[in-house]
């Protein structure tokens, strides 16, 4: 069975930061399918909560995948291993007292369940970014759609590999509201931290 917390016996302390002005790190996790509105309203998340003093760190599956996860390609072994490694990231960081913002598809069940064993439940907080496919569809800021439906990106979420939508998520923000916006989804998400800390 695989451990959630470093070992002690190994001389190697995770540092400890956590004190009345600190009170811990959190993992936001924003889960949703591709053009949802996680990068976005991570954007905007990030910019409010260090507007407020607080450290932020910022984690965004295209960019580590650009990096740590070069490597990977998107078979359900490698993107089982990119989400590993992306929560193992944020283990370390939460650790060390930060909020990490966390913007991942992150389509299944399981994958979800991963990260919110390796970051820990008590300090995990799972944000379904919900949009309708029809209408991230439309959005489509990368193409990614479009290139799918003409049968050149086998494997895209939501439309030849599923998306479980959350069941029990600790935030829901729904981006296709005709008032939402990232700010306002943002804000959503700082109650939340406000009426939980
Ligand atoms: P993802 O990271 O989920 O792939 P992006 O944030 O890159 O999605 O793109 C989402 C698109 O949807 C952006 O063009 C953004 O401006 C737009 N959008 C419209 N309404 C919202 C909203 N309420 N929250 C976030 N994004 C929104």
């Amino acid at each position: 069975m695989r451990q959630t917390q470093p070992a002690t016996t190994s001389g190697v302390e995770p540092p400890q930061v956590e004190s009345s002005s600190n009170p811990g790190g959190r993992c936001f996790w924003l889960t949703g399918l591709s053009a949802s509105g996680k990068s976005s309203i991570s954007n905007e998340l990030s910019a409010q909560l260090r507007a407020a003093g607080a450290p932020v760190f910022q984690l965004d599956g295209d960019v580590l995948r650009r990096g740590l996860c070069a490597d990977l390609g998107f078979s359900p072994e490698d993107r089982a291993e990119n989400n590993r490694r992306a929560a193992e990231v944020a283990a370390l960081l939460v650790r060390a007292g930060a909020l990490v913002v966390a913007a991942f598809i992150s389509p299944t069940h399981a994958s979800r369940q991963a990260v919110r064993e390796i970051v820990g439940a008590a300090r995990f907080v799972e944000v379904y970014v919900h949009c309708p496919l029809h209408v991230c569809e439309a959005r489509d800021p990368k193409g990614l759609y479009a290139r799918s439906r003409a049968g050149l990106l086998p494997g895209m979420t939501g439309i030849d590999a599923p998306f479980e939508a959350p069941e029990m998520p600790d935030v829901v923000v729904d981006t296709s509201a005709p008032d939402a916006t990232p700010e306002s989804c943002a804000r959503a998400i700082r109650h939340w931290l406000a009426a939980n800390t």
